[in-house]
C-alpha cells in the first residue's frame, strides 16, 4: 500500500507546531507496519535543508495564473528519517526561511499544490492513498475531481487530517485564475461564505476526513471558525484517531538534549537534576513546584489567560511555587508575560521564542506542565510531559479530554478543569501545589503517567484500517 503524506511541515525539516510533529512520525510507523509511505512538502531554506543532501528526480515549469514558475522535486538521499522524503522548490515562492507569515501564502500553498499533482501526472507515480494535513493541501481533493488536468488520479481516495480548523487558508475568488481550469460547475465545492476556502473544500470533497481526537470531531460541529455548519452536515465522513508521540524523540532514557536521562524508576533523581539545572538557569527555586508552559501565545492555547494566572498563583502561594513559560506569539501576551520577570525574579520567568532543545529541558525538569487552552485538537505537550513523569495541569478540551483524567477521579493522574478561564486554572494550580506536598502521591502518578502508552502503535494501525476499508 503505496500512501503519500502531503504536508507544510514535518520534523525535523520544519516544525512550527504539533502538524511537523506527526508528519515527521506517523509516516515512520507506517512503514514499519509494512506500508509504503512517503511525505512530500515544500524545500525551505532552513538547517534540515543546508546540512542534508537531495538529489533532483523531477523537474518542470508550471504556470500560476499568468506567472511562469519552474519547480524541482528533490529526494532526500539517505532514508534517515524512517520513510521517503521529497521536497518541491519553487524559488522565491517556497525556499524561504519560515514556514507561515508570508503576504503571499496563498500563491506559496496553490503552487506547491500544483506542482506536486503536475509531478504525479507526469512521472506516473499513483499512489493508493492521497492523504492531506490542513488547510494548505486542501485543495488536492478536489482539484483531482474536478479538474481534467488530474483525471488520471481521480480514483485515488483522498484522506485530510484537520489539525486544527481554526486556520482555514480562505482567498478572495478573483485568484481562481492560480488554479488549473477546473469544472465550474463544481465550484460550489470550493465555496464557503463567498470566498475559495481550502479547508471547507478538503472536508466537502475528499473520501474521509480525520481530526487529531475524538472529542475534536465533536467540538468542530460546535465551533469551528464558522465551519460548524459543514462540520455538522459532513460528521458521517469524519473519524476521530488521536494522535501519538515520537518516542524515538522524546525518551527521557535517551534523550541527548536533558541534563540527566532517567526512566520511570529513577524519575526522583533525574527530575531532581534536571530541574536543579533548569532553575539555576533561570533563576528559579529548585525546592519549590515548577508549573511550566511551552507553546504558541495565542488565544486558542488560552495563553492571554497566563499573566492573570501567574500573578494571582505567584501572589496566594508566596515563595512557594515556581512558573516558567517557553513560548512566542501575539505581541501583546508576549510583552504582559515580560513584563513581570523583574516583579517576580525568583520564582518566574520566560523565554520568548522558539527552542526545541529548551522544550526538551523545560518537559524534563517541570513537576507540572499547565495547558488553559480554549481549543485543543489534540494537544502533544500533555502527550510529552506525561513521558518525562511531568503531571499535566489542563482545560478538559478536545484531546486534552481524552487522554488526561483528574487525578481524584477513578484510574487518574493529572490535573484538569473544566471552564477556559483564570479562576479555575488557578483552582488548579491551588490544587497541584497542595499534590506536590504529598511526596509519596507525586512519586506514585509520576510513575504511572511515565506508563501510559501514548506510542504511534495503536493509532498507525487505525490510520491503516482506514487506508484499507477505502482502498478496498
Ligand atoms: P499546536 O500544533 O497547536 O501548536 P500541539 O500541542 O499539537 O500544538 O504541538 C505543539 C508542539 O510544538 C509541541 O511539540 C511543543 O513542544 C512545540 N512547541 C510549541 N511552542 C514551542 C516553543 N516556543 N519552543 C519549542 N517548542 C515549542
Amino acid at each position: 500500500m503505496k500512501v503519500i503524506h502531503l504536508s507544510a511541515e514535518c520534523y525535523p525539516v520544519a516544525k512550527v507546531g504539533g502538524l511537523g510533529d506527526v508528519v515527521g512520525a506517523l509516516p515512520k510507523y507506517l512503514c514499519q507496519a509494512g506500508v509504503d509511505a512517503s511525505v512530500v512538502m515544500p524545500f525551505y531554506d532552513r538547517k534540515f535543508t543546508q546540512e542534508n543532501s537531495f538529489k533532483v528526480v523531477h523537474q518542470a515549469p508550471l504556470l500560476l495564473g499568468n506567472r511562469p514558475i519552474s519547480y524541482d522535486i528533490l529526494k532526500e538521499s539517505t532514508n534517515k528519517l524512517g520513510f521517503e522524503l521529497y521536497l518541491i522548490r519553487i524559488p522565491g515562492l517556497l525556499d524561504r526561511v519560515e514556514v507561515y507569515g508570508h503576504s503571499d501564502e496563498t500563491e506559496q500553498f496553490v503552487a506547491f499544490q500544483i506542482a506536486f499533482l503536475d509531478w504525479l501526472i507526469s512521472s506516473g507515480i499513483k499512489p493508493d492513498i492521497l492523504h492531506c494535513h490542513d488547510h494548505h493541501t486542501g485543495l488536492v481533493p478536489f482539484l483531482v475531481s474536478h479538474s481534467a488536468r488530474y483525471k488520471e488520479l481521480a480514483m485515488i481516495p483522498t484522506i485530510c487530517t484537520i489539525h486544527n480548523g481554526q486556520y482555514q487558508g480562505s482567498f478572495e475568488w478573483d485568484k481562481l485564475v492560480y488554479l488549473p481550469e477546473v469544472d465550474l460547475t463544481k465550484g460550489g465545492l470550493l465555496d464557503w461564505g463567498g470566498r475559495i476556502n481550502p479547508l471547507a473544500s478538503s472536508v466537502k470533497c475528499c473520501w474521509k476526513f480525520t481530526t487529531v481526537s475524538q472529542s475534536y470531531l465533536k467540538e468542530l460541529s460546535l465551533y469551528s471558525n464558522g465551519l460548524e455548519y459543514l462540520f455538522a452536515a459532513e460528521r458521517d465522513k469524519g473519524v476521530g484517531i488521536i494522535n501519538g508521540i515520537d518516542t524515538d524523540v522524546w525518551n527521557p532514557q535517551t534523550d541527548t538534549m536533558i541534563v540527566k536521562q532517567y526512566a520511570a524508576r529513577t524519575v526522583g533523581k533525574g527530575k531532581e537534576t534536571n530541574k536543579a539545572a533548569l532553575c539555576a538557569e533561570f533563576g528559579l527555586n529548585a525546592d519549590k513546584p515548577l508549573v511550566s508552559f511551552i507553546g504558541r501565545l495565542v488565544g486558542e492555547k488560552g495563553a492571554d489567560l497566563l499573566y492573570d494566572i501567574i500573578v494571582r498563583s505567584l501572589d496566594k502561594h508566596k515563595g512557594e511555587l515556581n512558573f516558567m513559560v517557553l513560548g512566542s506569539g501575539e505581541p501583546e501576551i508576549e510583552r504582559a508575560l515580560a513584563s513581570i520577570r523583574d516583579n517576580y525574579s525568583g520564582s518566574y520567568n520566560v523565554m520568548i521564542g522558539y527552542n526545541e532543545a529548551l522544550s526538551h529541558r523545560i518537559y524534563a525538569a517541570s513537576d507540572f506542565l499547565i495547558m488553559p487552552s480554549r481549543v485543543e485538537p489534540c494537544g502533544l505537550n500533555q502527550l510529552y510531559s506525561m513521558r518525562y513523569g511531568t503531571l499535566p495541569v489542563v482545560r478538559s478540551t478536545g484531546g486534552l479530554k481524552d487522554t488526561v483524567i483528574d487525578f481524584e477521579s477513578e484510574g487518574g493522574y493529572g490535573v484538569s478543569f473544566d471552564d477556559a478561564g483564570v479562576e479555575s486554572a488557578c483552582t488548579a494550580v491551588d490544587r497541584s501545589v497542595a499534590l506536590f506536598a504529598n511526596t509519596a502521591k507525586i512519586n506514585t502518578l509520576r510513575k504511572k503517567i511515565m506508563a501510559l502508552d501514548f506510542s504511534w502503535d495503536q493509532s498507525a494501525n487505525q490510520y491503516i484500517d482506514l487506508y484499507t476499508s477505502l482502498i478496498s
